[in-house]
């Protein structure tokens, strides 16, 4: 599966943090094969650091849910795209990427996101405590390893009440796609970074 990508010039918009024009954006359209148009945007502030990424399909706009049923190494290999409105849950674990004031825009495979939830576990082990809270991280981490070592079968969920997230599946067979309704996509969390100038280009 190749990925073509048409890079855009840079431009100029304000900071959505200090206002400051020294604010660029790089842009590219993403063409993947049998899967809708996604354009990836990075912005960086070079006064106050501030930096983002996201995603946004521009084919699609509404609240979707997605559930992939992984079985094996194969599906461990399946592709989240998750824009900065996504939330992504894997029930069987309890773990819960949820949007937020800092949420970013990436692209990982099953196993990746397994590890990066992993990294984030055991650094929670510094600041345990005591003993039982470390006891149960620890078995937490093993609970991951199990899973990234041995592929056991876990349905990874994504939802986005605006529709950019979404899923490149190893067996398309196993991905389930619900679109929700109005009053199911309210209940969805949001982040709150809003590009004005940004989201015109879209249109
Ligand atoms: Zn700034």
């Amino acid at each position: 599966m190749t990925t073509e990508e048409h890079n855009f010039e840079m431009m100029e918009v304000k900071c959505p943090v200090c206002k400051s024009a020294n604010t660029k954006i790089t842009q590219k359209i993403m063409d993947i094969p049998h899967f809708p148009q996604l354009w990836f945007f990075n912005m960086v502030c070079s006064d106050c650091h501030f930096k983002h990424n996201d995603f946004i399909n521009l084919s699609f706009k509404d609240p979707i849910r997605y559930i992939y049923h992984a079985e094996n190494k194969n599906d461990y290999t399946t592709k989240i795209i998750r824009a900065a409105n996504g939330t992504i849950i894997f029930p069987q674990i309890g773990a819960m990427i949820e949007p937020g004031p800092n949420a970013e825009g990436f692209i990982n495979n099953i196993e990746g996101i397994l590890h990066d939830i992993r990294g984030k576990a055991s650094f929670l082990l510094g600041d345990a405590s005591s003993d039982e809270e470390r006891e149960k991280i620890r078995e937490y981490v093993e609970l991951l390893d199990s899973y990234i070592d041995d592929n056991l079968p876990i349905d990874i969920v994504v939802e986005d009440p605006f529709g950019n997230s979404s899923i490149i599946p190893a067996d398309p067979n196993k991905l389930e796609t619900i679109e929700l309704s109005q009053d199911e996509a309210e209940k969805l969390k949001t982040g709150f970074i809003i590009f004005e100038s940004a989201k015109d280009n879209v249109d």
